[in-house]
């Protein structure tokens, strides 16, 4: 058995290993202990959408990410501290992730997707749809952007980066990065590759400094950028893998289709004795190609946003609660859920909530969608540990990918 057992509270261990790089393990953290793989439910400002806290206990959710970049905007990383740290803010007692804020300056901040221009075949450093204004700059030092709430200018660098994280107190924090996407050229992402190490550097530096024995202890996880080259992709790896991180995020532009490749580079170079996050992913079918490919824990907002959107997920694919089939459907979304909603709850009123726009439709289709989320992970999990996993993984998808084909002819 691996184990870095570091003596703060925080350390990590393998359990279990399913051939290929698929492992079970445990992330222990000074708020309690989480076993992998993992689905760490996202609650951007400090909330998960259209669910309490306590309900993510009930649903099985073993901690929490929230977002550095939206709680220093508002209401402020200084109050969040004064209010005795994230979880305490949230009242949520479990083990939190905070995200450096890299990732939201440079998508939100510059309107990735809505500012930049992401035709496939364009290839330029400075993409910017059309008519729309940069609101982020980046230079080797950090970056410089504008609000998205005001307006107002702010600067992060890797220090501020840091001591954002630091008054927030999650257990898990992320480096900071530079995000580049698919149209960079190359030569800019090797540019940007060099500048994130400069910053991992840097944020391993003022980690260190912010540091205080009086205070729980937080893990740093450098975040391995290289968008889809491999090259860059295992350079990244092998050079944040000799820095002394907690742990390490996989981040950036990643094309699903190449999924698989990608974290498997990645996980390739990376000490096998620290856990691994795979950020932004969790659709069903990418948890099993990320759990496969050595990642350990997953967040992603998917799961909460398609919930509002009334699209859930069961075993026989992924659905529309709004689609008239379901007018007269008395009877839960997955009647092998335990879930709150689908105990209590037939499609036909989750229907009828979502026509009539009331808002519980989307805490219960919240609370479904996560459950569901949590509850595959777990179950992969359960397999890892029962060497069963490769079976586990052809007969869930195959049934998913076949029932969401259905649904999309429906
Ligand atoms: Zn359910």
């Amino acid at each position: 058995m691996l184990s870095r057992v570091v003596d703060t509270g925080f350390s990590f261990a393998v359990q279990a290993h399913a051939g290929g790089r698929a492992r079970a393990g445990e992330i222990r953290t000074p708020h309690g202990t989480i076993n992998t793989p993992a689905f760490i439910p996202v609650g951007t400002k400090a909330t998960v959408k259209a669910v309490l806290p306590e309900s993510m206990r009930d649903l099985g959710a073993q901690a929490i990410l929230a977002n550095a970049y939206h709680l220093y905007l508002q209401p402020g990383a200084d109050i969040v501290a004064e209010a005795g740290g994230l979880g305490a803010f949230m009242n949520w007692p479990g083990p939190t992730f905070t995200d450096s804020g890299g990732f939201q300056v440079m998508s939100l901040g510059a309107g990735f997707k809505k500012v930049l221009a992401m035709d496939p075949g364009h290839r330029d450093d400075d993409v910017i749809a059309d008519g729309k204004e940069r609101l982020a700059r980046v230079d080797d030092d950090g970056v410089t952007f504008r609000s998205h709430l005001d307006g107002s200018e702010h600067r992060f660098t890797p220090e501020v980066s840091m001591q954002v994280q630091h008054a927030l107190g999650a257990d898990i924090i992320f480096a900071f990065d530079e995000l580049t996407t698919l149209n960079n050229t190359f030569d800019y992402q090797v540019a940007s590759l060099e500048r994130t190490r400069l910053w991992a550097d840097r944020c391993l530096a003022e980690h260190d400094r912010l540091r205080s024995p009086d205070l729980p202890y937080q893990a740093l996880f450098g975040v391995i950028q290289g968008a889809q080259y491999e090259e860059l992709r295992r350079k990244a790896a092998q050079d944040l893998g000799r820095m002394a991180f907690d742990g390490f995020g996989i981040g950036g532009a990643i094309d699903k289709r190449n999924l698989s490749d990608i974290v498997g580079w990645v996980t390739d170079e990376l000490p096998d004795d620290r856990p691994r996050h795979l950020l932004g992913i969790g659709e069903p079918g990418d948890l099993f190609a990320g759990v496969a490919a050595g990642a350990d824990t997953f967040d992603c907002v998917s799961p909460s946003r398609e919930a509002r959107n009334s699209a859930v997920y069961s075993p026989d694919g992924r659905f529309n609660l709004l689609a008239s089939a379901h007018r007269r459907a008395f009877e839960p979304i997955d009647p092998t859920c335990d879930c709150y909603t689908c105990q209590h709850y037939t499609r036909a009123y989750l229907h009828h909530a979502f026509k009539a726009k009331e808002m519980v439709a989307s805490t219960l289709a919240t609370i479904h969608n996560i459950r569901f989320t949590v509850r595959l992970v777990e179950s992969i999990r359960q397999s890892i540990l029962d060497h069963d996993f490769d079976a586990y993984r052809a007969e869930f998808t195959g049934r998913y990918s076949a029932g969401s084909r259905a649904a999309v002819r429906d």
